[in-house]
């Protein structure tokens, strides 16, 4: 079966979908995008994407191209004709192709495009039950991270640096030695006291999706939450560490720059997490 991708209004095979050379997403990354989970035939979390969907474009000063009632619709119409049962749908606005100047066009449309994939349920299974190793790296981003912006290039370089250390993920760490986040996913601790600690999302994170509802998920199940910063050392000697994003709602860390967190195994504070997610996570049927 061949893949569709939703491109400025029409749904065509992947292989056709073109968006012009003069993208300003292509030139100049003045695009934003977002990232649901699929699983078992519903998109997860849609509505608090499309709030952070409307911040990013609202600091960009990109209008929607289209209600969220539209885009609701584009966005399932795009899952069920890639019959995504589980994977991911994934969505981007630029604020649209024009000569290329560095200033804002007058008059152009954003140009707006949707994929959906199927995620590879086993490896992921995998990666939860064995858990990943991580490395740091300086974090050498621009200060409005918390603009879910297309402009990754620091994050896919670190990405790249960690699978060439036999690694999974790379977490940036600030010029203060706290970390600040992986390099596509926010990073938790669980401390000595059993307490779940996670950096504040006012500084040098993205705002996750996936963090907001964990927090939630913590409050269900009695587990206390402590946002604040925390270094390296901490993340090493923590009782657990795990990552969370939309993809893989919550990957358990263990090890840090080649060092074994606790006994090297997933710990079970991750695991009922992990477990009770989706009962509190909103459900949108494709
Ligand atoms: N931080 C970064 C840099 C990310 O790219 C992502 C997800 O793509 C996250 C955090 C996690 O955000 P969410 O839970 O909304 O997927």
């Amino acid at each position: 079966m061949s893949r569709i991708t939703y491109v400025n209004g029409r749904y065509v095979p992947s292989r056709e979908a073109v968006v012009s050379v003069e993208d300003r997403g292509n030139q100049f990354a003045d695009a934003v995008y977002e990232a649901c989970q699929i699983k078992d035939g519903a998109i997860i979390d849609l509505r608090r994407h499309l709030d952070r969907l409307d911040r990013s474009l609202a600091e960009l000063r990109i209008v929607s191209p289209m209600s969220r009632a539209a885009m609701t619709h584009v966005l399932r119409e795009v899952a069920r004709r890639n019959r995504v049962e589980n994977g991911y749908v994934y969505w981007q606005i630029s604020r649209g192709a024009a000569p290329r100047d560095h200033a804002f066009p007058t008059g152009v449309n954003p140009t707006f495009t949707a994929t959906a994939k199927s995620l590879d349920v086993a490896a992921a299974a995998l990666r939860y039950e064995k858990g990943v190793p991580v490395i740091t790296l300086p974090d050498n981003r621009w200060e409005r991270v918390d603009i879910k912006t297309v402009g990754l290039l620091p994050n896919a370089l670190a990405k790249q640096a960690a699978r060439e250390a036999g690694a999974f993920e790379a977490v940036f760490v600030d010029a203060d030695g706290f970390v600040t986040e992986g390099s596509s996913a926010n990073v938790w601790l669980v401390d000595g006291e059993g307490r779940l600690v996670t950096r504040p999302a006012e500084r040098g994170i993205l705002r996750g999706i996936t963090r907001s509802v964990l927090m939630e998920v913590a409050a269900a199940e009695g587990v206390p939450v402590v946002e604040r910063r925390f270094t390296v050392a901490e993340m090493k000697a923590a009782r657990e560490v795990f990552l969370t994003s939309a993809g893989a709602i919550l990957c358990p860390v263990v090890s840090v720059d080649g060092e074994t967190v606790a006994n090297g195994a997933p710990g079970s504070v991750a695991a009922t997490l992990r477990r009770r997610f989706h009962d509190i996570a909103e459900r949108t049927p494709i």
